[in-house]
C-alpha cells in the first residue's frame, strides 16, 4: 500500500482549512443534499465530502458511512487532493496504490472509487468530493463531467456559508477540539453540551441586543415501540432522519441539537412569539410527512414527534440560566404527551418572581 502523500504546502493548506470554521462541526443540510443527490444520481453505496485535516480525513458529508472520520494514510481522498484531474479507481485490488489499503482488504472493502479534488478561494485543495461502492466499476467521461459538477456546487456551497454564517462567531470563539466534544456522533447535530452552551451565548447575546428567541424541545412519540417493533438499528435511522429533516427545514443560523437519546432541542434567534408556536407545528408537520425510514420489508414506519415550547426575550433571559429555559420547555413537552401527542404546548417563562418554583 502507498501511504497517502502529504503536499508540500501543507502547512499552509491546514492553516487555510482551519480559517474557514468548517472543521469538528454539525451536519451542514445543503451539503448533505449535494451527497444524496450524487448518491441517486450514481446509485454507489458510499458518498463523502471528505476534509484532510492533520492526521485525519472529516467527513463533513456522508450517506451510508457510519465513521465521522478515518485516519489519513490510508485515505483514497490524501491520494486525490495531490492532482488536479479526479481520482479514478475502478478496481482497487488491481491498483498497487490500494490493493492491500485496510479499507480494501476489509470492511467496507472498497473496490471502486471516484474523488474529485474541491479546493477553497485560496486555492488550497480541502478535500474530495467522493463516491465509494465495493463493486468494481468503470466510470464513464460523462459520469465524471457530473461529479465534477457537484464538486463545484460543493465548493460554491462552502465557499458562501462559511464566510457568512452567524454559527460561525460562535464557532470561531471555540478551538477545533473543545467543539469536537459538542458534537453528537450519531446525528452530526450538537449535543446536550453543546447546546447548553450556544444557548447560554444567545441568552447572553439577547440581553445585550434586545433579541428573542424561540426554544424547542422535541422528543418522539412512542419511540420505545420504535425499537421494539423493528429493531434498534431502524431506531437510529429515525434518529438520524428526524436530525437531518430539522436541520434542513430550518434556517442556516437556527440552532439544532440532540438533547439525549430520542430528545432534540431547538434554538431559532429572532423569532416572536406568535412564530414560535406556528413554527412548533410545522416541525409536528414535516417530521409527520417527511420522516422516511422503511422497515426490513421495505414499508414505512410511521413517527410523529411531541413539541414543547418556550420563548425568551432580553426582558425574561436576566433571571434564567440555561437549564431553566430547557427545564420549561421540557414542562410544555410533557403537556404535549398528556395531550395526545404530535402536537406543540407552549409555556411563557415565569417573569413575576415565582423562580422559586423552578428550583424544588
Ligand atoms: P413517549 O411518547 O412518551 O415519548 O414514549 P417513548 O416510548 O418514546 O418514551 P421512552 O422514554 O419510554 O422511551 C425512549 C426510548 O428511546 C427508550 C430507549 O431505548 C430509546 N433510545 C434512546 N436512545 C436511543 C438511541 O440512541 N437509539 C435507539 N435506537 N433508541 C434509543
Ligand atoms: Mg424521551
Ligand atoms: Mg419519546
Amino acid at each position: 500500500m502507498k501511504v497517502a502523500p502529504i503536499p508540500e504546502n501543507e502547512s499552509e493548506r491546514q492553516k487555510s482549512l482551519e480559517s474557514m470554521g468548517i472543521l469538528s462541526t454539525p451536519r451542514d443540510p445543503e451539503l448533505d443534499r449535494i451527497t444524496r443527490l450524487a448518491e441517486r444520481i450514481f446509485k454507489t453505496e458510499f458518498t463523502a465530502i471528505s476534509l484532510l485535516d492533520g492526521d485525519r480525513q472529516f467527513f463533513k458529508s456522508r450517506v451510508n458511512l457510519s465513521a465521522s472520520e478515518t485516519s489519513r494514510d490510508i485515505s483514497f481522498c490524501g491520494h486525490a487532493i495531490m492532482h488536479d484531474a479526479p481520482l479514478v479507481v475502478g478496481n482497487a485490488i488491481n491498483d498497487e496504490r490500494f490493493s492491500d489499503n485496510p479499507l480494501v482488504a476489509g470492511a467496507p472493502h472498497i473496490r471502486s472509487y471516484v474523488g474529485v479534488p474541491l479546493s477553497n478561494a485560496e486555492g488550497f485543495k480541502l478535500g474530495t468530493l467522493c463516491i465509494i461502492d465495493s463493486k468494481t466499476r468503470n466510470f464513464s467521461d460523462s459520469e465524471i463531467e457530473t461529479l465534477k459538477d457537484l464538486a463545484h456546487w460543493v465548493e460554491t456551497v462552502l465557499a458562501l456559508r462559511y464566510t457568512e454564517r452567524s454559527q460561525k462567531q460562535l464557532l470561531a470563539d471555540l478551538d477545533a477540539a473543545h467543539r469536537d466534544v459538542m458534537i453528537d456522533s450519531l446525528t452530526g447535530v450538537w449535543n446536550r453540551r453543546g447546546l447548553e452552551e450556544l444557548l447560554a451565548r444567545e441568552m447572553s447575546s439577547s440581553r445585550i441586543k434586545g433579541g428573542s428567541a424561540g426554544i424547542f424541545m422535541l422528543d418522539i412519540d412512542h419511540f420505545k415501540k420504535v425499537n421494539d417493533s423493528y429493531g434498534h438499528l431502524i431506531g437510529d435511522k429515525v434518529i438520524q432522519g428526524i436530525a437531518a429533516i430539522m436541520s434542513s427545514s430550518l434556517r442556516d443560523h437556527d440552532i439544532v441539537g440532540r438533547f439525549g437519546g430520542e430528545e432534540f432541542v431547538c434554538i431559532l434567534p429572532g423569532l416572536r412569539l406568535e412564530q414560535t408556536m406556528y413554527l412548533g407545528y410545522k416541525l409536528c408537520d414535516t417530521v409527520r410527512d417527511q420522516c422516511r425510514v422503511s422497515d426490513m420489508n421495505g414499508n414505512p414506519v410511521p413517527i410523529t414527534v411531541s413539541v414543547g415550547a418556550t420563548w425568551i426575550s432580553n426582558e425574561s433571559t436576566g433571571q434564567y440560566e440555561p437549564h431553566d429555559i430547557l427545564r420549561i420547555a421540557d414542562e410544555a413537552l410533557y403537556e404535549a404527551k398528556e395531550s395526545g401527542r404530535d402536537t406543540v404546548r407552549y409555556r411563557a417563562l415565569y417573569t413575576f418572581g415565582s423562580l422559586d418554583d423552578l428550583k424544588d
